[in-house]
């Protein structure tokens, strides 16, 4: 299936699975760390060995600039940028993409001084997942783009269609919140069920095969789980 997705994210002109890739990698606005958690996280008995992170003292339009080439089509990046620089209305399917950048940016202090660096699998306690409360909806596909850009190893996006796949799956996950929580219990037994590490899991996702121009496979793990929903 992921296979699939790449198949056609090949075809299309944005190419997004080669700019996320890029951005992973090139942007210099990631970093893979050596897993960072306790023995006794909930990612360690999976055989986690790093995590993929956002860097700290990432400027907004550093990021701003990747989160597009990743999640907008190119024909609409300078009217993006014009719309959210002077805080303007637009029309079409970036419109709701407007105000929740503006969110973003008006939080970015608090956003780039208290990076997450946990992924989806390690324990999170009733630890406050900042500003995950909204609900699962067509009205909230970019504010799930952003937690997932902002945090790919914790958070998943979600589009149009694989937002009511999700809803189908996981029917009582009205919040992203919830949502991540239960998508992370069946990740936990999918691993327990097929007796395999995370590393392993992550290596599903293999883009380099129709993307020459991608060198590396370590794929975030939301950005599997977004990809598997694509292609439902
Ligand atoms: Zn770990
Ligand atoms: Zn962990």
């Amino acid at each position: 299936m992921l296979k699939n997705a790449n198949y056609w994210a090949e075809k299309n002109s944005n190419k997004y699975p080669e700019e996320l890739h890029k951005t992973i990698i090139d942007s210099g606005i990631f970093e893979v760390i050596e897993c960072p958690c306790p023995a006794t996280c909930e990612c360690k008995k999976w055989g986690c060995n790093f995590h993929i992170t956002r860097k700290k003292n990432i400027t907004f339009n550093d990021a701003l600039d990747y989160f597009m080439r990743c999640y907008v089509d190119k024909k609409r990046h300078i009217v993006v940028k014009q719309a959210i620089e002077s805080n303007a209305p637009i029309k079409g399917r970036a419109a709701k993409l407007i105000p929740v950048t503006k969110k973003i940016e008006e939080k970015w202090e608090i956003i780039t001084s208290e990076i997450n660096q946990k992924t989806m699998l390690c324990d999170h306690g009733e630890e406050p997942w900042i500003g995950t409360e909204f609900k699962v909806n067509a009205d909230t596909i970019y504010h799930s783009k952003w937690q997932a850009f902002l945090n790919p190893d914790l958070f998943i996006a979600y589009d149009t269609s694989s937002q009511m796949l999700l809803h189908r799956d996981y029917p009582n996950s009205v919040k992203y919140c919830e949502l991540i929580k239960n998508i992370r219990i069946d990740l936990i037994n999918f691993l327990n069920y097929q007796n395999q590490t995370i590393t392993a899991f992550r290596k599903y996702d293999d883009p380099t095969i129709f993307f020459k121009k991608i060198k590396s496979t370590n794929t975030p793990l939301g950005t599997i789980i977004d990809k598997l929903y694509l292609t439902l």
